[in-house]
């Protein structure tokens, strides 16, 4: 089975995320791939997300995208532990900063929040070049940077059920693996700005407008 990525995503980055979603509604930004690159190296987000069922959206720059996976029980510093990690849509670079309220509805519909940050590279060495090769291979083993996610990971492919990839999010066995951590738990507040989901719900400190009913 192919397992490249489809002609489409790479002639039109970002379609499918346009696709799903109407601006007009919801605060979420429009975004474009681009070739920007940031001085201080790959980025990477992830972001727990209260939709119709709790999960966190890891994402990993590569190409000018946020290459995305949805993880239902978010990441584990148990490396015994896998955590299942549904590949899904494409996002801009311009999401990394999006902590919000999606309009009910709407997709992906929900709280979001900035749950860590930082930046990412290779486990290997090698760059973008060794990424794009392990995403492609499944097998994109990586070391993060961030305030809650740190040292090495992998995320391996399993299989394909209709269009999109199933993969796990496991813990390397390095020095910062630790099987009583349980960071899901552990980390309840916004990265960027400190608040719980159920401020962010109540659009505490922040006010996000939407064009809906208006
Ligand atoms: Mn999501």
């Amino acid at each position: 089975m192919a397992t490249r990525k489809r002609p489409s995503s790479k002639s039109k980055p970002l379609a499918e995320y346009k696709r799903k979603r109407d601006f007009t509604k919801t605060a979420e930004p429009e975004g474009k791939a681009t070739r920007r690159r940031s001085a201080r190296g790959l980025r990477f987000v992830i972001q727990k997300h209260a939709a119709s069922h709790l999960h966190f959206d890891f994402r990993l720059e590569l190409d000018g995208v946020m290459k995305s996976w949805a993880v239902p029980k978010g990441p584990s510093y148990d490396p015994s532990v896998r955590r299942l990690a549904m590949e899904v849509e494409d996002h801009p670079i311009e999401y990394n900063t999006f902590e919000g309220t999606i309009p009910k509805g709407e997709y992906g519909g929900g709280t979001v929040m900035l749950w860590d940050r930082g930046t990412y590279e290779p486990e290997g060495g090698g760059g973008a070049d060794a990424l794009r090769d392990g995403y492609e291979r499944g097998d994109l083993k990586i070391v993060m940077h961030g305030k809650r996610m740190k040292g090495g990971w992998v995320l391996v492919r399993m299989r394909r059920e209709g269009g999109r990839a199933q993969w796990l999010l496991i813990k390397h066995r390095d020095e910062l693996a630790d099987p009583d951590y349980d960071v899901v738990e552990e980390a309840m507040t916004s990265v960027a700005s400190g608040r719980t989901m159920e401020e962010i719900a109540s659009r505490k400190g922040r006010v996000w407008r939407s064009n809906r009913g208006t």
